[in-house]
């Protein structure tokens, strides 16, 4: 595949922009290529500035549910932006969208919108202590909440193939030194802690990924979120659930639709963005109204609840809660996991997929992942391999091993048929 343009362009941007990209994890590190130079895309596409056609399994890391320039959702946003980009004023379109998700979702009373996930964990952060009046956060290892301070604690791929050991520096100890850490779906050391540990009172919230996506996905083992609920609301602590991912992906009610499970806190984005910056923290409103200017915890944003963006994600909200939209999305990422499966069986590939609702993981060098030191133990330089493999072949998948792919509406069974023969493929020549 020839990447002359890409590789011009990213010289030029390493120039002037530190290692070239604007997010680290686009920098293709350890895979032996410079990174993709994007120029357009379509449907269930990319398209490089060589000219080179992709399949698209990132999705610009979750948000794009309906694939790339959906047609409806470039209507919508274009019609918003003739009558004016940002205001600083209240629009309707957030007054609607508000409504929207408050309605989807069952726990919500209250949103309030800011422009990354980010953002949004960290303002639900500041909410929980805030309204428990208590100092103490607990952050499950390998679950990635954004890059704010508080939770920069052994979080995610994005982190940990950067940085294998440390969190980050320029982190002073101050700002994590009320965050404790304990491994994705130990359910029995959180419930003990709970019941014994004397600091059990002095936690305002745990902040989990129901089903994680930044190690890969990991889904939750039975009873894990249902430990966190019984056991924050018996010592008065917060249950902060992170669906930046999950929500609205693994189904119109997130991840708390699908595991039955009702959340203080639940923080948004990716797909409630449709592709633009949105994200949000909703609750209770005897919680949310503790938020400025109601309340003492204050928070804030020029471009919050922007109404380009507001646009977008009410467009892709209207399509996603059409009847059978997650059955077909569903469905098709079915048909990927199970071919994958087979060809796994087929070759005797130690490897294994895992998914929930439209996002999987395909983890090679191990045979299930429960958690981050699961996780850890897959095969670099096997993916490396992988990756560039399908990029010759035209499919972009997530450019590190320990993150979740996604399925949009617009892929197509061709795409998804031929995803999975190249990936047997390599699967024939590799084990
Ligand atoms: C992506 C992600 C974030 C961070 O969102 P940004 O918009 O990149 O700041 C937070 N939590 C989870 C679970 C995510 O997947």
């Amino acid at each position: 595949m020839l990447r002359v343009q890409s590789e011009a362009i990213y010289r030029k941007a390493c120039a002037v922009i530190p290692g070239g990209v604007n997010s680290p994890v686009r920098a293709f590190s350890g895979l032996g290529l410079s990174p993709l130079i994007v120029e357009s895309g379509a449907g269930d596409q990319i398209k490089d500035v060589d000219g080179n056609v992709l399949i698209d399994y990132c999705l610009s890391w979750g948000p794009l549910i309906l694939g790339h320039a959906h047609p409806t959702v470039v209507k919508g946003v274009s019609e918003q932006l003739a009558k004016g980009s940002s205001f600083g004023i209240a629009t309707e379109i957030e007054q609607r969208l508000a409504e929207k998700i408050v309605h989807l979702i069952p726990s919500l009373e209250k949103i309030r919108f800011v422009s990354s996930g980010t953002e949004a964990t960290m303002t639900a952060l500041r909410l929980a202590r805030g309204y428990t009046e208590r100092p103490k956060i607990i952050k499950l290892i390998g679950n990635y909440h954004g890059h704010h301070d508080a939770l920069l604690v052994q979080a995610g791929s994005g982190v940990s193939s950067l940085n294998p050991l440390a969190t980050s520096k320029g982190i002073h100890a101050g700002a994590i030194a009320d965050t404790l850490l304990f491994s994705f779906n130990d359910t029995a050391a959180i419930r003990s802690f709970f019941q014994s540990n004397p600091m059990a009172g002095q936690v305002a919230a745990v902040i989990v990924e129901p089903v994680a996506g930044n190690m890969g996905v990991v889904p939750p083992e039975p009873g894990f979120l249902e430990m966190l609920r019984e056991e924050t609301l018996r010592v008065g602590a917060l249950l902060i659930f992170d669906e930046v991912m999950t929500g609205f992906r693994v189904g119109l009610q997130g991840a708390q639709g699908l595991y039955g499970i009702n959340p203080d806190l639940t923080c948004f984005g990716k797909v409630i963005g449709g592709g633009f910056p949105v994200a949000a923290v909703g609750g209770k409103a005897a919680i949310m109204d503790h938020l400025a200017p109601l309340g003492q915890v204050y928070q804030a944003g020029t471009l919050s609840g922007n109404p380009v963006a507001m646009r977008a994600g009410w467009e892709t909200l209207c399509q996603i809660e059409q009847p059978g939209f997650y059955e077909d999305l569903f469905r098709k990422t079915e048909l990927l996991v199970k071919k994958i499966q087979a060809s796994i069986k087929k070759t005797h590939a130690k490897a294994c997929v895992q998914h929930v609702g439209s996002m999987l993981t395909l983890f090679l060098g191990v045979e299930q992942v429960r958690n981050k030191q699961e996780a850890a133990s897959v095969d670099e330089q096997q993916f490396a391999k992988m990756f560039r493999f399908l990029l010759e072949k035209g499919i972009y998948i997530p450019p590190a091993s320990q993150e979740a792919w996604f399925l949009s509406s617009a892929h197509t069974e061709v795409h998804i048929d031929f995803t999975a023969e190249a990936i047997s493929e390599f699967f024939e020549k590799n084990v």
